[in-house]
């Protein structure tokens, strides 16, 4: 037996720790935990549900609870510091954690929103290989992907983008163009999809936005041949087990989709999404997968290295 599968075997999260890691979905805003967050405010907040109906019923947690001290420009600095911190408490050397572009309006001009991002990297997180990532939101306005998205990819600074928020059939038109400069710029491109909405969804998007990774994409298991198209054409999908639960994209985790995907050859990770709504670190989720039954030990310690590739 490997070492990380004798981790989990005697299920010692600290000794699991210790393994290099990846977490390739992860929002930094909501890249800590939430008790990490209250004493930084210095005020205990309302839990999220621990159900979830849909991303809406997320949106207004965010709105009513977290947003009034996260969305100013000491919450954001805060959040990417904490964030870093607890990607490297959990041996996660290998972060691709998207920075939503909306907190550049914090700031006096995109140099200034780079150079804290740059800063703050520097100080908590520089033993993790980061690649700077721009998130971007469906609903964001067309006036600040202009004002906004355009010269923070232009800056030359952030090396992968993702796209995210409350899925809409064909919704990916609007960002086709920023994509196109991505891919155009040698910017890895990655976008949610395939969570609410169903497997053709998948690969409309996937080639419209000509991604390379896919932020959940767990629906392709409605359709074998979405599935045998996402082997064939190398797309990553990077899930994400309690927050698919939570969101109820999964009745339970014994059930989680990753088993399916993984038997069809398709290229696999394991991310948290948004630790500071789900609780789970990555090591967390390697734990989960493995009491119910989703995974072996050897199986989990093979996509905790695809993730490290
Ligand atoms: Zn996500």
């Amino acid at each position: 037996m490997n070492p990380f599968s004798q981790a989990l075997l005697s299920n010692d999260l600290e000794l699991i720790k210790t393994f290099p890691k990846s977490d390739l979905h992860n929002h930094a805003s909501l890249g800590s935990r939430l008790s990490a967050f209250e004493s930084w405010c210095g005020k205990s907040l309302p839990k999220p549900p621990e159900k979830m109906s849909a991303l809406e019923e997320m949106d207004i947690y965010l709105t009513e609870v977290l947003a009034p001290t996260l969305l100013n420009r000491a919450g954001f600095e805060y959040s990417i510091q904490a964030a870093f911190e607890q990607a490297f408490d959990d041996g996660v050397n290998t972060v691709g954690m998207s920075i939503d572009c909306f907190f550049a309006t914090m700031f006096v001009n995109i140099d200034e929103f780079i150079q804290t991002i740059e800063g703050i990297y520097h100080s908590e997180g520089k033993e993790i290989h980061y690649l700077p990532e721009l998130g971007i939101n469906r609903a964001m306005k067309a006036d600040l992907i202009e004002s906004k998205v355009m010269p923070c990819l232009e800056s030359g600074y952030f090396k992968a983008i993702d796209l995210y928020g409350v899925e809409a059939e064909n919704d990916f038109m609007k960002f086709k163009d920023i994509y196109r400069f991505a891919e155009n710029h040698n910017i890895k491109r990655k976008a949610h999809c395939g969570e609410f909405l169903g497997a053709e969804s998948i690969r409309k998007t996937v080639e419209a936005l000509q991604l390379q990774e896919v932020q959940h994409g767990i629906t392709a298991v409605q359709s074998k041949e979405v599935m045998t198209w996402l082997q064939r054409n190398n797309i990553q999908l990077n899930v994400c087990p309690t927050s698919n639960v939570r969101l109820g994209r999964v009745e339970k985790m014994e059930m989680h989709q990753a088993r399916i995907l993984a038997d069809k050859g398709i290229s696999i990770t394991i991310n948290s999404d948004d630790i500071m709504i789900f609780d789970q670190s990555v090591s967390q989720e390697y734990v989960n997968l493995y009491k119910a039954g989703v995974f072996s030990g050897e199986e989990l310690d093979l996509i905790r290295l695809n993730g490290l590739k």
